[in-house]
């Protein structure tokens, strides 16, 4: 296996050894990056003198016998969390010039590790979308066929770790965003528990929603990676006061005594075969590691989307309203009064599905609406989240599927936003409710195109989940598979 396609404990074992440094590691991969990035487009925002900066302080600190377990590894960051002094864009044209004078806690920490950072990959404008082509900086390709989307709103950060351009990525997850990705570039993707993470820092989309997340090559490194991000951060006042386990302790072989229900809801009319049967085979995984099946119900699941879509363009309008021209980024300077000025910086500066959102939420919310959207999605949130818990008292886990489909081909949903929305109809409700979630690659579409399983915990249960996701991985032997990109 080539150096850029290893995954991060194979290439720790390479560090700790002296067997290659950060600096070629990370040279390696910025050649990868100029052989393939053309076709894929993963990034919006390289970085590469300073990654290579970063590789060579972080043998430094090897040297010295201070490395952490991250210590080395390069990695890439949707450009929606903070990086100090290296442009953040969000995929958006109003942020085009933005520059944040502070780290997200989560670039800080692991920038504490040393790690080198490659840059800033490529998203859906302000992480709405399910496809990464409501993008202003162009659009990045699934690596397994380029002329399908690679899955969104991280689409880039799933990308990159499939193509080798970056060992692995952090994304975010309001509806699916690094799960359905993962799904479709054949990478793991981790949504952890509401509060498990800190949001300090990543530009807020909903902020009942938002939790940011790893994409890697294999559970293991997802666990590496939550361990790494994972804590109480003082400011983010919704991140949790708990302990930080060893997740890495959690990958153990065999799931003798665990029950893992399989909900109905999930496996729907809608649901495509070759999906259906690569989830099937990733099941028959689980029961051989030992686990026992359990059929359970989340009778709410199809109003999952009806309320996440007045939920999340909600909040979204409230947060998006903080930029006006006036604080942040792009302003119209011939604009010859107030108003005029805000309007025009705000018209200009967003993308078509950004003022869907807006429109759609600053409608959700108005008075003599409020109760009849707001309010009544709000109340089906808490029956989605009855749901769960009804079902967590018969099982340990619940196991899906991740998407209906498999990834599309670039433009085919374009013009109708609804099915594109109705793509996250299995993601969806997980972040309603603030549960952990895992895509895992469980298969191939006959066409060649990755499928992901989806297991989901109760809150803060991420250490069952991580076993079950390893046990799935040892089952099915997939996960060396890299896509051909020549
Ligand atoms: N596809 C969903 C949306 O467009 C989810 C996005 C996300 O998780 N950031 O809202």
């Amino acid at each position: 296996m080539k150096l850029f396609e290893q995954t991060i404990h194979q290439l720790r074992d390479l560090l700790d050894n002296r067997d290659i440094s950060s600096v070629e590691l990370t040279n390696d991969i910025l050649k990868r990056i100029d052989a393939v990035e053309d076709k894929v487009g993963a990034y919006i925002t390289q970085n590469r003198q300073q990654a290579l900066e970063q590789a060579a302080a972080a043998d430094k600190m090897l040297a010295a016998g201070e490395g952490r377990p991250l210590c080395g590894i390069p990695l890439a960051i949707k450009d929606v969390m903070c990086t100090k002094g290296v442009r953040t864009t969000c995929g958006s044209r109003i942020l085009e010039t933005f520059v944040p004078p502070y780290d997200a806690t989560v670039v800080r920490k692991l920038k504490e590790q040393g790690t080198p950072l490659l840059g800033k990959a490529s998203m859906d404008e302000f992480a709405m979308g399910s496809s990464n082509e409501n993008c202003a900086y162009g659009v990045p390709k699934n690596p397994w066929n380029t002329a399908y989307i690679c899955g969104g709103s991280s689409g880039g950060s799933a990308a990159a770790v499939a193509a080798g351009e970056c060992v692995a990525s952090l994304g975010s997850d309001t509806g699916g965003s690094v799960r359905q990705p993962a799904s479709h570039c054949g990478v793991v993707g981790l949504k952890p528990t509401y509060g498990r993470v800190s949001r300090f820092g990543l530009l807020a989309f909903a902020s009942s929603l938002d939790q940011i997340g790893p994409l890697t090559r294999d559970v293991r490194d997802s666990a590496l990676m939550l361990n790494a991000i994972a804590g109480y951060d003082p400011r983010d006042s919704t991140s949790v006061q708990a302990d930080v386990p060893d997740y890495t302790k959690s990958l153990t072989e065999g799931m003798a005594g665990l029950k893992i229900g399989i909900p109905a809801e999930y496996f729907a009319a809608g649901l495509a075969p070759e999906v259906k049967a690569a989830v099937d085979k990733g099941i028959a995984a689980l029961l051989a590691a030992g686990a026992e099946a359990v059929e359970v119900s989340l009778p709410h699941t199809e109003y999952g989307v009806a309320a996440y879509y007045i939920i999340a363009p909600a909040e979204a309008s409230s947060n998006l309203a903080r930029y006006d021209g006036v604080k942040y980024g792009y302003r119209n300077l011939e604009a010859d009064n107030l108003a005029d000025m805000y309007k025009t910086s705000r018209s200009r500066g967003f993308g078509p599905e950004v003022k869907r959102r807006i429109l759609i939420g600053t409608y959700a919310l108005s008075s003599g609406y409020y109760d009849a959207y707001y309010k009544k999605a709000s109340q089906v949130r808490t029956l989605i989240m009855e749901d769960y818990k009804t079902a967590f008292a018969a099982c340990d886990l619940l196991v899906s599927p991740v998407t209906p489909n498999p990834a599309w081909q670039l433009g085919s949903k374009l013009s109708d936003p609804l099915s594109m929305y109705l793509s996250d109809a299995l993601t969806i409700c997980n972040n309603l409710a603030g549960l952990p979630g895992i895509s895992v690659p469980c298969g191939f579409s006959p066409d060649g195109l990755p499928i992901g399983l989806q297991i989901q915990a109760p809150h803060f249960r991420e250490e069952t989940m991580f076993q079950a996701a390893y046990n799935l991985e040892l089952g099915l032997g997939i996960s060396n598979k890299r896509p051909d990109l020549g």
